[in-house]
């Protein structure tokens, strides 16, 4: 299934990111984790790319093709283009159009240190025209509340933006944040500049220390007072820090949907328990939305 049908028919759509076991572990130990996803019933799951060496990049294939043809849930490849050739970008879309999976997330990836300046896709508007020459999937593009990194400029990141949409991404999912006011104002200035299609606000639960200075250091978001005022708060108490984070993504979340976002991406860690507890927390409000077709937000 085309999954930006889904925006069509829903005012909220809601799913999940999981990434592929470590080259080390078992393909097994994701098993449990979709078990317990499926029973959520979330619109589709995303399967990211790359993160853990070259072997979790064939993994992606396979586990999207796991959750499509085991667990009957769309999944959403992702795919990065820098550092590879032509050749290994369509044999990876060859396994997925084999597999079933209609949808890929079309991604440029963060540029190694080995970088020479080689490669055949320089960013993610070449894969995307790519993939659309193909006319085998539905692709999706991503986009960054608070500016990609490397932007200089706004208007840089949303000219950015918009040639996605001209090339054929047909939605967009956010970058993680902490500040819904930063996402606000971004949805905002998208109309300014002509963008359109659907756009999934993409939710991390923060549960640990370790994990807030790793997402901050990677992609620079912003932590509101409040929710540093939280991980001070329980910094020693894993449980209860663990607790508030998932707090306050459910209260994140709720603030979104009742405010009229498209769509919810939860950055799940592969963690199903706080999957579970966000999810139990949102779900009769998404499932209330949704019967309400009419109700404007
Ligand atoms: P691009 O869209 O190519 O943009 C990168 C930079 O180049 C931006 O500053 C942009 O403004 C600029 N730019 C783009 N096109 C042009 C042009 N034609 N001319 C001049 N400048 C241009 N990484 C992974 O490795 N694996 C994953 O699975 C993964 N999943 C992700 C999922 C989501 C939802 C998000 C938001 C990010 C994900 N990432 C993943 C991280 C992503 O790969 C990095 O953020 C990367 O640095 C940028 O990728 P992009 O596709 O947004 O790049």
């Amino acid at each position: 299934m085309n999954i930006n049908n889904l925006f069509k028919e829903k005012k909220v759509v809601f799913s999940f990111e999981v990434f592929p076991p470590k080259q080390v572990s078992k393909i097994d130990t994701i098993y449990n984790t979709l078990e317990e996803l499926k029973g959520l019933s979330p619109d589709f799951i995303s399967v990211t790319y790359g993160a853990g060496g070259s072997l979790s990049k064939n993994r992606t294939c396979e586990i999207s093709s796991i959750i499509k043809n085991k667990y009957g849930i769309e999944p959403l490849a992702h795919l990065t283009c820098i550092n590879s050739s032509k050749e290994e970008v369509t044999k990876i879309l060859d396994d997925l159009k084999r597999e079933g999976v209609e949808n890929v997330l079309a991604l440029r990836g963060d540029i190694p240190l080995e970088y020479k300046g080689n490669s055949s896709f320089k960013y993610s508007g070449d894969l995307i025209t790519h993939i659309k020459e193909r006319n085998d999937f539905n692709i999706v593009g991503a986009c960054y509340p608070e500016g990609h990194l490397e932007s200089k400029s706004y208007e840089e990141d949303f000219l950015n933006i918009k040639r996605k949409q001209e090339l054929g991404a047909t939605h967009l999912i956010s970058q993680l944040f902490f500040d819904n006011e930063i996402f606000y104002d971004f949805l905002e200035k998208k109309d300014k500049y002509g963008v359109k299609i659907s756009i999934q606000a993409g939710i991390m639960p923060v549960i640990n220390t370790k994990q807030i200075k790793r997402v901050v250091s990677l992609c620079g978001a912003k932590l509101p007072k409040k929710f540093i005022k939280i991980m001070n708060k329980y910094e020693y108490n894993p449980e209860a820090l663990r607790d508030a984070g998932i707090a306050y993504a459910t209260e994140q979340i709720i603030d979104l949907i009742s405010t009229g976002v498209d769509g919810i991406h939860l950055y799940t860690m592969n963690n199903s328990y706080v999957a579970k507890k966000i999810a139990e927390s949102t779900s009769s409000i998404i499932k209330t939305i949704n019967n309400y077709k009419d109700i404007v937000i």
